[in-house]
């Protein structure tokens, strides 16, 4: 008898092998944390688009796509970020587990939040990338003049200004975007993640 009447079927469905093997990939997660501004959604798109050319399918987990819909009922308070991103890394799971490439782009501000997302996805399945590019150049683009309204009140918790960054402790790569381009930013990532999402019939293909 289970105590919560919840019974998973997982153990009777096609397994991940199976789909990472009709895709010709192995899945991960590529996890770009970094502060508003940083260039995540930009590199988190030009690399799915590299991904694609070169043949792998990827999915692309962003902030404000995911603040819209699944957890638009979520807002930046502490509970709040935890469980935005709790809710993040279980779709990531689910997309991982079909053999897709998965590549989240979220402030993710500290190390316990990118832990609990580590924890759900599993230790090698997540690659953490930390687009480090600097405050003031994020608040001198201010691309979505989010950075304006934090400094004179109007949002509240905002990372940065009036909520913290903490720096990830060992990523397993940092981008800076004051001195990386957009497509050296991919290539740096490219290089990481090429060996592990690759199989026979990449190595094959050559690439
Ligand atoms: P985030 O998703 O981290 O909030 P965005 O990708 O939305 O950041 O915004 C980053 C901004 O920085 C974009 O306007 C982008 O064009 C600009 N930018 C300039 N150089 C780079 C670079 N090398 N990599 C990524 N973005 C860059």
């Amino acid at each position: 008898m289970n105590d919560n009447n919840i019974y998973p079927i997982f153990s009777r469905m096609q397994i991940r092998t199976d789909k990472e093997q009709l895709l010709g990939q192995h899945s991960i997660m590529i996890w770009l944390t970094g502060l508003s501004g940083s260039g995540k959604s930009t590199i988190a798109i030009a690399l799915e688009r590299e991904l694609f050319r070169l043949g792998f399918l990827c999915r692309i987990l962003d902030g404000d796509n995911i603040r819209s819909g699944i957890n638009n009922n979520l807002g930046f308070t502490e509970s709040d970020r935890i469980e935005n991103i709790r809710r993040i890394a279980e779709v990531g799971k689910l997309f991982i587990d079909s053999g897709i490439i998965t590549i989240s782009a979220f402030i993710s501000p500290n190390n316990n939040i990118r832990n609990l997302a580590r924890s759900i996805i599993g230790e090698n399945d997540f690659v953490e990338v930390f687009v480090s590019t600097p405050l003031e150049v994020c608040e001198d683009r201010d691309v979505k003049g989010l950075y304006k309204k934090a400094r004179l009140g109007e949002i509240k918790n905002f990372t940065g200004i009036s909520a913290p960054f903490e720096k990830p402790e060992n990523p397993d790569v940092e981008i800076d975007t004051t001195s990386l381009t957009v497509e050296e930013s991919v290539n740096k990532i490219m290089e990481v993640i090429l060996p592990l999402i690759s199989t026979k019939k990449n190595q094959e293909w050559g690439f």
